[in-house]
């Protein structure tokens, strides 16, 4: 029992293939950038430290970017998966229909607005318990 008609399943799929492909380039340019700073690493294995810490903060931020792209191009994947079993739109806590305003914006979205901020707020308080800012043992 889908929730989505036809036109917003098309809508959707769009979305997705759309943004699919501008994150498979921006992973291509990552990947070409992670290349060259390798490079650099290996000819100028002698630059002075300044350099080489500008140049392995630079690595690291390509190397977040790609894991980023990554798991945005997995989400897409899975959000696709969802659509083509009639799933998509549904929230996966509460089975209710998410607002097409909100796939709109974020066609990845597995929530509705109100289980994702429930979801938020669960996970901050578990972030912070894990830090030992909140210590509410269970
Ligand atoms: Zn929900």
């Amino acid at each position: 029992m889908s929730e989505l008609n036809d036109q917003q399943v098309a809508t959707l799929d769009r979305l997705l293939v759309e943004r699919e492909q501008s994150l498979k380039v921006d992973v291509h340019e990552h990947i070409g950038r992670l290349r060259k700073i390798g490079d650099v690493i290996e000819n100028d294995a002698g630059g002075d430290l300044a350099d080489q810490a500008d140049i392995e903060q630079q690595r690291e931020e390509e190397n977040g970017a790609v894991v980023r792209d990554v798991r945005e191009l997995r989400a897409i994947e899975s959000a696709q998966r969802r659509i083509a079993r009639g799933e998509g739109g549904i929230c996966i806590d509460c089975g209710d229909s998410i607002d097409f305003s909100r796939l709109l914006v974020q066609p990845t979205a597995l929530r509705c607005v109100f289980c994702q901020s429930a979801a938020e707020h669960v996970a901050m308080l578990t972030a912070s318990a894990e830090s030992g800012v909140a210590g509410m043992g269970r």
